[in-house]
């Protein structure tokens, strides 16, 4: 059974960066106003999360490492809304703690005294009494130490932490009223303030000269236009001045219905609204919101991947591609 388990995980959690993510959500989930993250060689070695969130009653802290531990309301209309929802359902922290030792330590605001549980490749140890802030942190060491084949498949400690980074951020800037960190190895990537305003996330995140640069998108479908009828609800966020770019395309940051996703469609669209402006193999940074309407948009293309299909894409794409040529054209851009 173990030797199952194991290798469900193994599928499930493919990098450090699939347990960031989960994490990160949780602690999202759990309402923190905090949420610091720290890795130790790419998360090769080390991954801790800690929150401020509403914690785990020390009584829970054995059902959360268990099979379908959810805590969380799970029917069926909520996994068909689809984008709404975070994670594989009540399944993380038990895969993680199947292929790593997991540690949970955490204190309910209401709790005079905080408790940890201890997980080494699937054996759940006893719940004992630790001391620790409100909230919850997760600690994961040595990774895939129990699974060889998986953990061969890891590539250098620079692309791991690309990856890692890559959802912090991500995570980072979808909710700016959330203080996020990073660090790595001990040395601060970034820090959010978490003051709700996303320029100011994106200069945490990006830096000044990005941050500057940024103008405002902000568009809605006009009512009265031919049809009416459009796959987009709204359009929001930031996209840089044409002349502040980089060579990767890793900053064009997308969100569906406030959901991190890659979607060739929208980061074509965001191109397209550029025109002629890039400087040939050069693109801008966006973060940009899209609302649709749940039916609209397929989510469940790959249930752990980020990849999303719209019904309309040709309407989307067309919404996108305007919302930021009026946000580029307001700035005389
Ligand atoms: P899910 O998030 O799908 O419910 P997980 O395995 O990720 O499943 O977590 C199991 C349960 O553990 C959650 O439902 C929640 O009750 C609890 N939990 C996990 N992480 C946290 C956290 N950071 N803060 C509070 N509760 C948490
Ligand atoms: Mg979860």
């Amino acid at each position: 059974e173990r030797t199952i388990q194991r290798i469900a995980a193994g599928e499930v959690v493919e990098r450090p960066a699939s347990v960031v993510k989960e994490l990160v959500e949780n602690s999202l989930d759990a309402g923190a106003s905090r949420v610091a993250v720290s890795v130790e060689a790419g998360g090769t070695e080390g991954i801790r999360v800690r929150d401020d969130g509403v914690g785990i009653p020390e009584d829970q802290l054995e059902a959360a490492v268990a099979e379908h531990a959810t805590s969380k309301i799970a029917d069926i209309d909520d996994l068909e809304a689809g984008v709404g929802t975070l994670g594989f359902r009540g399944e993380a922290l038990y895969t993680v703690g199947a292929v790593s030792r997991l540690t949970v330590r955490s204190r309910p605001s209401d709790a005079e005294a905080g408790a940890e549980i201890t997980v080494e490749g699937g054996d759940v140890g006893a719940v004992r009494p630790a001391g620790c802030p409100t909230g919850t942190t997760v600690e994961v060491e040595d990774l895939f130490y129990n699974t060889p084949a998986r953990k061969k498949f890891l590539k250098r400690v620079t692309t791991e932490f690309d990856h890692v980074n890559t959802v912090v951020t991500g995570y980072a800037l979808a909710n700016p009223e959330v203080a996020v960190s990073l660090e790595h190895d001990g040395r601060e990537t970034f820090a959010t303030e978490g003051n709700g305003d996303l320029r100011s996330a994106v200069l945490a995140v990006y830096g000044r000269e990005v941050a500057e640069s940024m103008v405002a998108v902000d568009w809605e479908p006009d009512p009265s236009a031919a049809g009416g009828d459009n796959p987009v609800k709204r359009v929001s966020g930031l996209v840089s001045h044409p002349e502040t770019t980089r060579s990767a395309r890793d900053y064009l940051a997308t969100y569906v219905n406030d959901r991190y996703v890659t979607a060739g469609a929208l980061r074509e669209a965001v191109l397209e609204a550029y025109g002629g402006q890039l400087a040939p193999d050069r693109y801008p940074f966006a973060v940009l919101f899209v609302e649709v309407p749940p039916d609209e948009v397929d989510v469940n293309v790959h249930p752990r991947k980020l990849e999303v299909r719209f019904d309309r894409e040709a309407g989307v794409r067309a919404a996108v591609e305007s919302a930021v040529e009026a946000a580029l054209l307001d700035h005389g851009l």
